[in-house]
């Protein structure tokens, strides 16, 4: 008989798991607290499906920080050309955008979410939705669906519930408080905004506006791209690629400045010339259209750093280095994605859990985090295969499963 293995979340990670179970030779039940698998994947594919990035294997695994050496040997089992050549085989041919990233040319996610649930229905994987992992019992997994509560008697469980953001798609984060003594490094945004100190007129007038082409400067790092002025504060790209040292650095020091250049591809002097051609008669809004192309919401933003210095040569230094201090996180539901989770000294290099043999975990569960970039789904393929793996190897070595019960 197949073993029978119980992956609960049906997000890509435990997707990926249960691809590699079930070509393994497992009985896999997938167990997802939503009416459907992949929202999150699928709000995913509504910015373009980032799937990976084409940058050199070593500059790759370093976005991983911290837990690089942790994450390694997974990634390098499956890559991005792995991951590539997987979306391909379901009929999702990629391409390479200009930034590195790579992205399914259809562009969303549902064509290959669609392909990959006709193939897992096919390996024999089951799915049973509107149901929630609830803990564990002696012989399995817990769980209440639409028949009420019930024990799904298991040799392993793969626990992939995702991270804390954007709940409404699913990824709660109350597990954190369902896995009795195993560490769980506690929830903080990552590829989040910031709170500014904004005036009231600043939100109400250029909320949802772009600042375009900006470069961002923080604390001797510099991104390029876009900043979207909010209500409360700014996010976007830019944004969420400094924002691990921006949190660190409000919740080290109350605050984080960050400078933003407004015109990156133009050196200071060639500002100044710029503004000192148009005629100083004309009105400053005026004056920084005409020479530099200023839109009306980075002219508002160079007003809220104070009064506008006096000259051209000031004037010019303002223009690229506008400072902007930024006071706390936006709430950790808005997040792109989160870091925290399990802590990765709790599993084993199979990615089980140290202190319950038969039960593994994958995805953004895990404490680790990534910009974007394609970083955070190839993370969760990586893991989410590995886990697959790890459980294959530990019911080939007659592993037996001691699950964390509730005293
Ligand atoms: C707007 C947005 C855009 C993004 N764009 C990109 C991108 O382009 N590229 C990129 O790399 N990343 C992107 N991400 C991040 C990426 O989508 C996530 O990192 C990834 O989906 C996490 O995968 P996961 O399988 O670990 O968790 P999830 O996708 O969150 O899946 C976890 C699943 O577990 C289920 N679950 C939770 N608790 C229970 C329970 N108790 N019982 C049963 N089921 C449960 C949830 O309902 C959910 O379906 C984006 C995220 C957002 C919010």
């Amino acid at each position: 008989m197949k073993p029978a293995v119980a992956v609960i979340g049906g997000g890509p990670a435990g997707l990926a798991c249960a691809e590699v179970l079930a070509l393994g030779g497992c009985a896999v039940m997938v167990v997802e607290q939503m009416p459907s698998v992949g929202r999150k994947l699928l709000m995913a594919g509504r910015s373009g499906l980032n799937l990976t990035h084409a940058e050199p294997r070593a500059d790759f695994v370093a976005r991983y920080g911290a837990a690089a050496p942790f994450l390694r040997p997974m990634i390098e089992a499956f890559d991005a050309d792995a991951l590539r050549g997987w979306a391909e085989g379901l009929g999702e041919p990629c391409f390479v955008g200009t930034s590195g990233r790579v992205f399914p040319v259809s562009m969303k996610a549902s064509p290959l979410l669609r392909a990959w649930m006709v193939r897992l229905a096919s390996l024999g994987v089951s799915v049973r939705t509107r149901t929630r992992w609830v803990g564990f019992a002696p012989e399995g997994v817990r769980i209440e669906g639409p028949q009420g509560p019930a024990v799904l008697p298991v040799r392993a469980a793969v626990l992939a519930m995702g991270g804390a953001s954007w709940s409404r798609l699913g990824a709660d984060g109350l597990w954190a408080t369902r896995l009795g003594d195993v560490a769980v490094t506690p929830f903080a945004p990552a590829n989040c905004g910031f709170r500014a100190a904004w005036s009231d007129m600043m939100g109400a007038r250029f909320a949802g506006q772009p600042l375009k082409s900006v470069a961002l400067h923080h604390a001797g790092q510099v991104v390029r791209g876009d900043a979207m002025i909010t209500a409360t504060g700014l996010e976007g790209g830019a944004v969420y690629a400094l924002s691990a040292a921006i949190r660190d650095a409000i919740a080290r020091d109350g605050r984080a400045e960050v400078r933003i250049d407004l015109r990156p591809d133009l050196d200071v002097r060639v500002v100044a010339e710029r503004l000192a051609r148009v005629r100083a008669r004309e009105s400053l809004s005026n004056r920084l259209r005409k020479a530099l192309r200023l839109a009306p919401c980075a002219v508002a933003l160079l007003r809220e750093a104070g009064p506008m210095p006096e000259g051209t040569a000031a004037l010019a230094a303002r223009i690229k280095a506008v400072p902007v201090v930024l006071t706390a996180p936006e709430s950790l539901d808005r997040a792109i994605s989160v870091a925290g989770g399990i802590a990765l000294g709790a599993l084993d290099a199979r990615l089980m859990l140290r202190q319950a043999p038969g039960v593994f975990a994958a995805g953004e569960m895990l404490d680790w985090e990534a910009p974007t970039g394609g970083y955070l789904l190839q993370a969760c393929f990586a893991t989410g295969r590995a886990a697959g793996q790890g459980v294959l190897g530990w019911l080939r070595d007659g592993g037996s499963a001691l699950y964390p019960c509730a005293p």
